[in-house]
């Protein structure tokens, strides 16, 4: 499809733990294969099945500490006592390639985001209740209880935040919470601000044609 913007976007998906951010953004991808993702670097150790370079880098805080001391992150923060960031250059070098990418990162994270890059689109993926994503969490079973339980109080916390989003989007039926992110995507590859018009400018310089 004709597209007036060949700029690459820089997409930020947040919300609580368990609404379905890693789903949805999987999801998302397999229908906007164009879309890359930022795979970020942390400190918490590698869950059962997860992958260096894959899922995270994982670092030791050491490392973490220098990335940030370099500049290597562009945004990072601390989240249920580890950390968290984006690797700057690869997130950089897709964008000057004019390709979108997508970053599944936390609260904090996200405004640092949205400061550094206004144009950044923001979307916030909200539970359909709190009880629904209570069980989200306890199913997945990747955290012991105690984890599971500091997950949920914060997102209550966290989901006082989405106002602050570009789009706020809720997870009830996985379909279409991903075709309402996948409209956000498409939606804002043609916002009028963004656009360049080269195939009219070519034209309206031969005036000739016009009269
Ligand atoms: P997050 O990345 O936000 O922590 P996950 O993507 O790991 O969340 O999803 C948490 C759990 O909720 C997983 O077990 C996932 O299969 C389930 N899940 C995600 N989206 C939905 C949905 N729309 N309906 C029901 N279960 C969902
Ligand atoms: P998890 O440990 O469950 O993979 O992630 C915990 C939280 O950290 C989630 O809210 C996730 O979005 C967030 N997170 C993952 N990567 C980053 C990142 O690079 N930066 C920030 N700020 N948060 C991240």
């Amino acid at each position: 499809m004709a597209d007036l913007t060949d700029a690459g976007l820089l997409f930020v998906l947040s919300g609580p733990s368990g609404v379905g951010k890693g789903t949805v953004g999987r999801a998302l991808r397999k229908r906007l294969p164009q879309l890359a993702y930022s795979v970020s670097v942390t400190t918490r150790p590698p869950r059962p099945g997860e992958r260096d370079g894959v899922d995270y880098f994982f670092v030791a805080p050491p490392r973490f500490q220098e990335m940030i001391a370099q500049g290597e992150v562009l945004e990072w923060a601390e989240v249920y006592g580890h950390w968290y960031g984006t690797p700057r250059a690869f997130v950089e070098k897709l964008l000057r390639s004019h390709i979108d990418i997508l970053l599944e990162i936390d609260t904090q994270g996200a405004m640092q985001v949205k400061e550094r890059y206004p144009d950044a689109v923001t979307l916030f993926l909200l539970p359909p209740s709190l009880k629904e994503l209570r069980k989200r969490i306890e199913r997945r079973g990747t955290e012991t209880r105690e984890a599971a339980a500091e997950r949920f109080r914060s997102a209550q916390v966290e989901l006082t935040l989405a106002p602050r989003y570009d789009y706020a989007i809720v997870n009830d039926r996985l379909d279409e919470a991903v075709r309402r992110c996948e409209a956000v995507v498409v939606a804002e590859h043609c916002r009028s601000r963004r656009l360049r018009f080269p195939q009219y400018a070519a034209e309206i310089n031969r005036e000739e044609d016009i009269r």
